[in-house]
């Protein structure tokens, strides 16, 4: 399995998944079809698959160019067929939907949207913004319950080694807030500086970015170890939290919840 990150909007991550056994991809994530369409070229895969995470437009803008281009299904959680553009296929928790020789199992996740999944390979995560490098996404149609369970049931109980490709390059931003709640963690400061190295040499427009300086894919071992949202039972990370905002429970979904208000206002 190959996976290439084309950046797209203005921190935006598209990907192409590669099956190298028989040349098939999917498309995972398009608000552009420009750069995909490029990017396809130059590799002369064959599209198979539009997938969706969710039915945000900077994630799923481009899938009826795309589907049209390619003559590929649309694919994305079933109940998300009149929201998600170009949709052909609903998808289930459990479903498997198969690239080439490749499988990906649909691990559901809503809390960013009600109708979130993760395309989960054996090795590979796509997340969407439900779990960022170092963040997750906002709670739009979902609560902290919800957003508790899919990072630290659903995906944290995927192996540590698993990488994680998610929706947009947020890191560097996600870690500075998470050394503030957690300045005790050395995973997070020493991630937090090699983000910032990478970030260092950003290209002006996102659209020129080089792999050097994205900070994509992340992995599961990874996100246990440095993103607050799935550290709600550091010590530490509860002694910060109850100090911003005072009568927070100290359970992991109240937890959750207030480290998410605290970020939305960082
Ligand atoms: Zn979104
Ligand atoms: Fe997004």
């Amino acid at each position: 399995m190959k996976v290439e990150r084309i950046p797209t909007l203005s921190d935006n991550y598209t990907y192409l998944i590669i099956d190298e056994a028989t040349n098939e991809a999917a498309v995972v994530d398009a608000p552009e079809a420009d750069p995909v369409v490029r990017r396809v070229d130059e590799l002369g895969v064959r599209v198979t698959h539009v997938l969706s995470t969710h039915h945000h437009w900077d994630h799923s803008g481009a899938n009826p160019e795309l589907a049209e281009r390619y003559g590929a299904p649309v694919l994305g959680h079933s109940s998300d067929s009149d929201r998600i553009p170009a949709f052909s296929q609903g998808l289930e928790e459990g479903d498997r939907v198969r690239i080439g020789e490749l499988e990906a199992r649909v691990v559901f996740i809503p809390a960013h949207t009600s109708g979130h999944i993760a395309y989960v390979f054996p090795d590979a995560a796509f997340t969407g913004d439900c779990l960022f490098a170092g963040g997750c996404g906002r709670l739009f149609e979902g609560d902290p319950g919800m957003m508790y369970a899919a990072l630290n049931e659903k995906l944290a109980a995927l192996p540590d080694a698993t990488r994680v490709y998610c929706g947009h390059e947020y890191t560097q931003s996600n870690l500075e807030f998470a050394v503030t709640l957690e300045p005790g963690n050395a995973a997070v400061q020493s991630k937090l500086e090699a983000v910032r190295a990478r970030r260092a040499g950003a290209a002006a427009d996102w659209h020129d970015a080089t792999d050097a300086e994205m900070t994509i894919p992340s992995t599961i071992g990874e996100e246990k170890a440095t993103n607050p949202f799935m550290r709600v039972d550091s010590p530490e990370l509860i002694a910060s939290v109850q100090k911003a905002a005072p009568g927070t429970g100290t359970d992991g979904v109240s937890i959750l919840g207030a480290v998410r208000s605290l970020k939305d206002s960082f």
